[in-house]
């Protein structure tokens, strides 16, 4: 839970409050099972009653815990992102066209999973530990990063033909 506490301003159209938030955002505990985050999310903005609608605005800071996209190496990268939600006390069926208006009850709206829906949408698709990853050998398995294998690297079909060639020529040369 990263709780915004609206008592302030949700009976009050045209009230605006600063908000900070720190804390855990668990994707885990929010079905994300291909993301995870290092420790807290900061969040630095303002609540908002706009008409009697929340407008929650502001950005959002933190860190992901990631895996090298080449060879699995885990790395963190901190990300910013703005971020923009809106909530109303009660769901308005007859305003179809507004369906990311957010429902809340209370004094206090939990923030988490609207956070997590936004870093997840700002995740690396690719994260490298660095841009020059050798990546792992197809073959064995090993980090290239941290020496070479004796795997054979694959011959272009076109180059094997030619080392056949090559290679009689010299048995000719020989006899
Ligand atoms: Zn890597
Ligand atoms: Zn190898």
């Amino acid at each position: 839970m990263l709780n915004l506490a609206v008592a302030k301003i949700k009976n009050y159209p045209g009230t605006k409050i600063d908000v900070e938030i720190i804390g855990v955002a668990d994707p885990a505990a929010h079905e994300y099972s291909d993301f995870a985050l290092a420790g807290d999310v900061t969040f630095r903005g303002t609540a908002a009653n706009e008409g009697g609608r929340i407008m929650v605005e502001g950005v959002l800071n933190g860190v992901y815990a990631l895996n090298c996209s080449r060879c699995g190496k885990a790395l963190t990268e901190e990300f910013e992102t703005e971020f923009f939600a809106q909530y109303a006390l009660q769901a308005q069926p007859d305003e179809d066209g507004e369906a990311d208006i957010l429902e809340f009850c209370g004094d206090n709206i939990d923030l988490e999973p609207q956070f997590l829906q936004t870093i997840f949408l700002e995740l690396p698709m690719k994260p490298l530990c660095s841009d020059d990853c050798k990546g792992l050998c197809p073959f064995c398995g090993k980090n290239l990063n941290k020496g070479t294998c004796n795997c054979e690297a694959p011959i272009d079909p076109r180059l094997a033909k030619l080392k056949d060639y090559v290679f009689k020529d010299d048995k000719k040369g020989d006899n």
